[in-house]
Order: C-alpha cells, then structure tokens, then sequence
C-alpha cells in the first residue's frame, strides 16, 4: 500500500506542478482549514497548515476521497478515525444481517446490547 506521500507524488505527476493546495474543513473539529503540501526540487514533500489523507490508492477510481486534520487535531491524534461506513452484522431473529437493514425497533434494541463476559466457571 502507497504512504502518503507516494500518493501525493501521483497527484504531483497527474496534473505537473510543484505545489497543491487542499482547502477544506478539519475532519476532526469541523474547522475551516487548508493545506499546501510543495514539492521541493529534490523530490522532498512539504506539508503546511495541516495534515492530508489520502485513504484510497491513487488511480483506484476513488482517490478523490481526501480528508484534512487541522495541526491541533493532529496533534491530538494522528490517525483518520471513522472516515467510512462500516457495515456491522449481528444476529437478529436467528440470522446474522447488517444491523443498518433492520427496522427501527430492532436497531434501537441493538443499541442497549451489552457483550457477555465468560468469567471463571464456578462449581
Ligand atoms: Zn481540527
């Protein structure tokens, strides 16, 4: 899997110039932000004003997908948290089903599930 900057280097490549600009708001807090992100001569990258993520390979069809986290929230917390949906599957009526098809009771009684814990049996 690319890094980041293999991806940006793509980006770079794709539309010739040394010097992108990202604006946006921060994934993180909401906030308005953008982020420049030079190519120096010696193929060294620079990011300002913030972080990009790429999640997506460059050329998959979805590399448009890109997300911004302002220097503070970076700070706070490198990683890009919940940028997808993620499809959860429990069981319901006897059958494992994405819990996002259930109806709404059944949704509002998977929110107050609790996972059992198996302790040491006692006898
Ligand atoms: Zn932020």
């Amino acid at each position: 899997m690319a890094n980041e900057l293999q991806k940006l280097q793509v980006l770079f490549n794709r539309h010739e110039v040394a010097s992108l600009k990202f604006n946006g708001h921060c994934h993180d807090c909401g906030g308005k932000m953008a982020v420049q992100v030079d190519m120096g001569e010696d193929g060294k990258t620079t990011m300002d004003g913030g972080f990009l993520y790429i999640p997506n390979e460059p050329d998959s069809g979805k590399d448009e997908e890109r997300f911004l986290k302002c220097d503070e929230c970076f700070g706070k917390d490198p990683i890009l948290r919940n940028y997808k949906e993620c499809e959860v599957y429990s069981r319901i009526v006897g059958y494992l089903r994405p819990v996002s098809q259930w109806n709404d009771g059944k949704q509002s009684e998977f929110k107050t599930r609790v996972n059992y814990k198996v302790g040491k049996e006692r006898r």
